[in-house]
């Protein structure tokens, strides 16, 4: 039996269009949640309705794409599913981007993207689900970070500076919403097959992989099965915790 129990609960999931995201959507609607998933544009949002049409077709869900870097968009997408449901249980935050570049070729613009996305919309929708969740007398919030925020990487420092915050805001909203009956954690994915990884060179790959004693990169439903945990009251006494799931990655 590999899935936790979700009946009845309403979710949220940002990036839920492809890779890890969309695992956690499926993984989520197996387990009888209703789900909302996020995208950045209209045409990925209904490809990837389609696409579980035919693999969880018993599923209830549906998708949106605000702009999530927006806090008044991101409170409406919010108010919208509160309108629809009643409510929302569960807010995974895992839209993101990463990059690569060095340090003197930073622009301005390109570090403000990676802050933009993966930062603030993680705090704008934090702030706006738990104004709901707190309303309702409970709720949980779960976050995307990385391998990265354990060890740095060696060039495109804004990515893993990114995830530290993210697991800097994860502690902290644990300690400052546990009195509301929120939980807060992050999963802490290694390397895993997705778009993000897809590009990487042969000369990459092999390195990585032999970083990681189980011998292989994480599978999507690897990471799925984490956040399906976490978000379970199986994991009722688990918060501000950032679990690796990375086939014990060693950074060496
Ligand atoms: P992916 O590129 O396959 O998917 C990214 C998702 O984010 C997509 O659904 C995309 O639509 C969404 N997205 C991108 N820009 C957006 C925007 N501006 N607004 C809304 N949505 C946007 O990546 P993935 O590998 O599935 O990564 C998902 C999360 O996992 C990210 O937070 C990433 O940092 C993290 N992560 C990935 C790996 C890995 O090896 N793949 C490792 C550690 C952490």
């Amino acid at each position: 039996m590999d899935r936790f129990d979700l009946s009845g609960k309403v979710a949220l999931v940002t990036g839920g269009t492809r890779g890890i995201g969309y695992a956690i959507v499926k993984k989520f609607l197996e387990s009888g949640a209703s789900v909302t998933l996020c995208g950045s544009r209209k045409e990925t949002v209904d490809r990837a309705l389609e696409q579980l049409k035919k693999e969880a077709p018993d599923g209830d869900v549906s998708g949106i794409f605000p702009s999530l870097s927006d806090p008044e968009e991101v409170k409406a997408a919010i108010a919208e599913i509160k309108g629809k449901y009643g409510r929302l249980d569960i807010l995974v935050n895992n839209a993101g981007i990463s990059q690569s570049t060095s340090l003197e070729d930073y622009t301005p613009e390109e570090f403000n993207k990676i802050m933009e996305l993966n930062v603030t919309s993680v705090f704008n929708c934090s702030q706006a689900a738990a104004a709901v969740m707190k309303e309702q007398g409970g709720g949980v919030i779960l976050n995307t970070s990385s391998v990265v925020s354990l060890f740095g990487q060696p060039s495109g420092c804004g990515y893993p500076m990114s995830k530290y915050a993210v697991n800097g805001l994860t502690r902290s909203l644990a300690r400052e919403l546990a009195s509301s009956n929120i939980r807060v954690n992050a999963v802490a994915p290694g390397v895993t097959n997705t778009d993000m990884v897809a590009g990487l060179p042969e000369k990459f790959r092999a390195p990585l992989l032999s970083k990681i004693p189980l011998g292989r990169f994480g599978e999507p439903e690897d990471i799925a099965n984490a956040f399906a945990f976490l978000a379970s009251d199986s994991a009722s006494y688990i918060t501000g915790v950032v679990l690796s799931v990375d086939g014990c990655y060693i950074n060496n």
